[in-house]
Order: C-alpha cells, then sequence, then structure tokens
C-alpha cells in the first residue's frame, strides 16, 4: 500500500467541481478537510473580489471556517480553487499566498476543453505535483 495516498471522496470531489462551474467567470475556492489525507468534507468559500484571476476571503470569515472545521475533529487537508482562464499551475501568487506547506493545494481548470484537476505540494516556493484518487460515490 502507498503511504500518504491523498484521497478525495467523490461526493466531495463533484461538490467542489459543481462550485467551481457555478462560479465561472470569477474564481472560486473553499477548503477541503477530513482526516488521515482523507477529503470528506468540502467548506465553499466566496470570493470577495468577484475576479477571475485572483480570489480576497475575509480574515474574519476564514477564522471562523477553521474553527468549525477543528471543531468537527477534522483537519485542513487542502485548499482548492480554480482558473477559469489559465491553465492548472499553480501561479507565483498561489505559491507565495500558500498558508501552510502540510496544506495541499487542488486547482480547477477550465482553460481547456476538458476540466483539469491538479493537486500540488507547495513548500520552500516550489511546487510539486501530488496525485490524488477519487473514490466512487455509492
Ligand atoms: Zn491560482
Amino acid at each position: 500500500m502507498e503511504e500518504n495516498k491523498f484521497i478525495i471522496h467523490g461526493i466531495q470531489y463533484d461538490m467542489m467541481i459543481d462550485h467551481c462551474s457555478l462560479y465561472l467567470p470569477y474564481e472560486a475556492c473553499g477548503i477541503l478537510a477530513g482526516r488521515n489525507n482523507e477529503v470528506d468534507s468540502i467548506w465553499k468559500l466566496e470570493n470577495e473580489l468577484k475576479s477571475d484571476r485572483r480570489f480576497f476571503i475575509s480574515k474574519n470569515k476564514i477564522e471562523d471556517t477553521v474553527r468549525e472545521i477543528s471543531k468537527q475533529g477534522k483537519d485542513i487537508l487542502a485548499i482548492y480553487h480554480s482558473h477559469p482562464t489559465t491553465t492548472p499551475v499553480p501561479s507565483y501568487l498561489d505559491i507565495v499566498n500558500h498558508p501552510d506547506p502540510s496544506v495541499k493545494l487542488v486547482i480547477v481548470s477550465y482553460k481547456l476543453n476538458v476540466l483539469k484537476v491538479k493537486c500540488y505540494d507547495i513548500s520552500n516556493g516550489l511546487y510539486k505535483e501530488r496525485p490524488f484518487s477519487i473514490t466512487p460515490t455509492h
């Protein structure tokens, strides 16, 4: 068995895609939480900038969400956002604004005809693709 495998449950994966698709043409973002590298809950955040290139969420909103997640005994495993017009590669700002190397970065890109979802580890100003698997929805 592969150690440290990153798993996103199908339901949360679909909810993430729906959130990003519904939010077009703007950039959407949110938090994927769970336990032991397995995502089992999703926390959609509102992009207060209504931009297709950047997002901004107030500090209060983030703190409330982080508190709620830990109250439920879960960890923040990844932060996701969409790239409505660019490839699924972290931008310079994505990297410098990334809050914590233990949290993964997921990008949902609409640049190409086929939707692309990529996951990355971010540390020391560098990104590295992190494969993930999606559990089937029952
Ligand atoms: Zn980005």
